[in-house]
């Protein structure tokens, strides 16, 4: 009977692990599956977000006082159950394991974000999307024309619940990857369409492959009327902010930057949208230092004209945050 059995032992198992690592692979999503395992996370101390940090003597004095401006971050508080620390184990990254990580970065050859709709958009506005990011990261955005998700090989299926039509994101992954321009950092396709990235799930807001540098990020769930999206009357700027923080905290990943557990920064992990509005649209300094590293431009260049542009579209709170930096420095 065993005898009989083994095989078919054989290959559960080698399924169970091919699809790990085909997890592991296919990182990047900030939220998913409904999780049910609780775990227990205690927010570093003072000693533990400083070594985070790691050593800054040798810095150039304005990064180095930017990273030590205390007053300007609010460390991690305790995760409440629901919210992504309590439900996902998260080890954190500090910059030296940044470092060592050696991820990718943008060179003389491959340079430029590129955004790629896959449905018309009205709102979120496209055009003010690709603005926060070139200001944000300080890399040239460009706007892709229209690539119709309808078209293209993607599979696609009713969602049970919502009723809502979704799309394989591994199929779009594929369909990107055959699409990247030579001298794209990375492709990011945008989409109307709800995702999911295997039958067992309940959806995804986004997946990327950080090595091939593609990625696909869904609003769906932003727009007004979605169960669960919230009051119809302010919708239009909540989704507009809501998918400039999924953006750029996936663009964060596309640098190589891992889950921040140390501040309340714009790399934190979100398991629900009430978690997604708390987070904020700067990066802590640990996070800071990483980016600083993937594109090196000193503070003084890059928030006033992160400020300018938050100012523009609208997101004024948040463009307080970077002015404030820019007077105390
Ligand atoms: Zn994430
Ligand atoms: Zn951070």
């Amino acid at each position: 009977m065993l005898k009989r059995l083994r095989p078919l032992i054989y290959s559960a198992l080698s399924f169970i692990v091919l699809f790990y690592m085909f997890a592991f692979f296919l990182s990047g999503s900030t939220e998913n599956r409904f999780a049910t395992v609780q775990f227990d996370f205690t927010p570093p101390d003072a000693k533990t977000r400083t070594q985070a940090i790691g050593y800054t003597k040798n810095l150039v004095p304005e990064l180095k006082n930017a990273l030590e401006n205390d007053s300007a971050f609010e460390p991690i508080a305790m995760p409440r159950s629901g919210d992504w620390l309590a439900t996902h184990k998260e080890t954190g990254q500090t910059y030296a394991q940044y470092l060592k990580s050696n991820s990718n970065r943008p060179d003389r050859r491959r340079n430029i974000i590129y955004l790629l709709p896959l449905d018309k958009f009205q709102n979120p506005a496209l055009k003010d999307l690709a603005s926060c990011m070139e200001s944000f990261y300080g890399l040239k955005t460009e706007i892709l024309s229209l690539m119709p998700i309808q078209g293209l090989a993607v599979k696609t299926r009713i969602h049970p619940q919502t009723q809502q039509r979704q799309a394989l994101t591994t199929d779009i992954l594929s369909v990107l990857k055959t699409r990247l321009p030579t001298n794209a950092y990375c492709l990011l396709a945008v989409t109307m369409t709800d995702l999911y990235p295997a039958e067992s799930w309940n959806f995804v807001f986004g997946q990327a492959s950080l090595q091939q540098r593609v990625g696909v990020y869904s609003f769906a769930r932003y727009q007004p009327g979605f169960p669960g999206a919230g009051d119809p009357d302010t919708a239009k700027a909540r989704m507009f902010r809501r998918s400039v923080k999924t953006l750029l905290h996936e663009t964060a990943h596309m640098f190589g930057m891992q889950h921040c557990i140390y501040y309340n920064c714009l790399v934190n992990g979100s398991n629900h949208l009430q978690e997604t509005d708390t987070v904020p649209l700067h990066f802590c300094p640990v996070c800071l230092r990483k980016a600083f590293r993937a594109n090196p431009e000193l503070p003084s260049v890059r928030y006033p004209r992160i400020a300018a542009t938050f100012r523009e579209v609208g997101l004024t709170a948040e463009a307080e945050w970077f002015e404030e930096r820019v007077k105390t420095k």
